[in-house]
């Protein structure tokens, strides 16, 4: 399948739709998951227009797994997690909802998980912007 530029990854990157951003770079973007499945779920994207993992140049793709390293290092201390779950889907079979790539970086367990549907409820506003302001310190500090 070609990459469909009206996703809604697409349109944040492009600014056209706001997000709760938490770290930035020259190849990458994570802000907060709309639909968290734990407190502190967070979406890091390459800006890159990919589908999923396997369209990605491997070199793009090493700019990504520092960001995903980055972020979920400052995830880990925000919210103060020993273990966290790092997720990625793709393609439409497998569960992927959201067609640009993206790594789910959750402070949770996969035993927490299996409890918790996927994008299916709109977090609390003031939670997901009090998480954020902890990742953003916690990667502030780093
Ligand atoms: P996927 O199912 O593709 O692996 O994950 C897509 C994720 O994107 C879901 O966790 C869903 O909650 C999240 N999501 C969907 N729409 C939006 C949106 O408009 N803004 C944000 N921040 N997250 C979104």
């Amino acid at each position: 399948m070609s990459y469909d530029d009206q996703n809604v990854f697409a349109k944040i990157l492009r600014g056209e739709l706001p997000c709760t951003k938490v770290y930035e770079d020259e190849h990458t973007l994570a802000f907060m998951d709309i639909m968290p499945q734990c407190d502190g779920h967070t979406l890091v994207i390459p800006k890159y227009p990919a589908e999923n993992l396997f369209d990605l140049p491997s070199d793009v793709a090493a700019h990504l797994i520092s960001s995903v390293q980055k972020v979920g290092r400052a995830v880990k201390t925000a919210m103060q997690r020993d273990g966290i779950v790092i997720m990625q889907l793709n393609d439409q079979s497998a569960g992927q909802t959201v067609f640009h790539l993206h790594f789910h970086i959750m402070p949770t367990s996969l035993m927490a998980l299996g409890s918790q549907q996927h994008a299916e409820k709109i977090g609390d506003r003031q939670v997901i912007e009090q998480c954020a302001e902890k990742i953003r310190a916690a990667l502030n500090a780093s």
